[in-house]
């Protein structure tokens, strides 16, 4: 679609939402192809003059490959231990893969109180602006081993949200395990159709059939909607892409895929 590839070859500066889906294989462990190809897509964005932020998620996928127990343990302490093991899986293989095509990563790691505190807020500001100048590629998830109950952002769609409005994003690209958003669940009807196009992020969520989330993900399609409304309320565009589709953000820049573009109307 032509207005996809136009919105992303205008951006210059983009926040990358990576979602658990994507970067996790059947087994429930990482699949660091993926993570590989994504990281290869950047770089590539980057050497055209694009500036990009990650929010990437995976800490709990890494954890359980790392240690490879409690994946099924539900109480929050673990989880949070999970989280904990698996952010440095998470953040050596972004070092690696980044570091072939010579480019630094900095994990930013952020709690509700970051965004709800103007001292704080100016703070991880600050820090994300002088990593963006000096051609660090942020990597940016939440905080989980404090992050409870009243602190916690609790998905990482909003996550990026808050963090492309705080950045001032030129665009928000999420990466899921799904084309995009369709009128029904694309899971259970097989004639759900792609919504390419979407104007008005808050009537859509009363328009369609949600279905239910997948295992790994936090958010699932209500969230990344409602990331949307809270991004094109500014403005700033948000598109939701395939993201275990080898090569998707490029092919979507060069005309070649579809997605689901949220426009908004401001600045039309
Ligand atoms: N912060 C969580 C993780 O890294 C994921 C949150 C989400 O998927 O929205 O595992």
């Amino acid at each position: 679609m032509e207005q996809l590839r136009e919105t992303i070859e205008k951006s210059r500066k983009i926040v990358i939402k990576i979602g658990s889906n994507v970067l996790s294989n059947e087994k429930g462990t990482v699949n660091k192809a993926v993570m590989h190809s994504i990281v290869e897509q950047v770089c590539g964005l980057i050497n055209m003059g694009k500036q990009v932020m990650l929010v990437s998620s995976g800490a709990g996928i890494c954890g359980v490959g790392a240690i490879n127990k409690w994946s099924r343990r539900g109480d929050i302490n673990y989880k949070q231990a999970l989280c904990a093991i698996g952010q440095v899986e998470l953040m050596m293989a972004y070092k690696e893969y980044f570091g072939d095509y010579g480019i630094h990563v900095a994990q930013m790691l952020l709690t509700r109180d970051d965004f709800d505190d103007p001292h704080r807020t100016l703070n991880i500001r600050n820090a994300m602006f002088t990593l963006i100048d000096e051609n660090v590629v942020p990597v940016i998830n939440e905080n989980d081993s404090v992050s409870v109950d009243e602190i916690k952002i609790g998905d990482n769609d909003t996550l990026g949200a808050l963090t492309a409005t705080l950045w001032n994003a030129d665009l928000m690209i999420v990466l899921s395990d799904i084309d995009g958003v369709f009128d029904r669940d694309p899971k259970s009807c097989g004639d759900a159709r792609l919504i390419e196009l979407v104007e008005n992020a808050e009537e859509l969520t009363a328009a369609i059939d949600i279905g239910e989330k997948s295992s790994f993900g936090t958010g699932g399609i209500a969230t990344k909607i409602e990331a949307a409304a809270r991004i094109n309320k500014f403005g700033i565009p948000m598109i939701l892409l395939n993201g275990s589709k080898e090569n998707i953000i490029i092919d979507s820049l060069e005309g070649r895929a579809k997605g689901t573009l949220f426009l908004g109307t401001i600045g039309k």
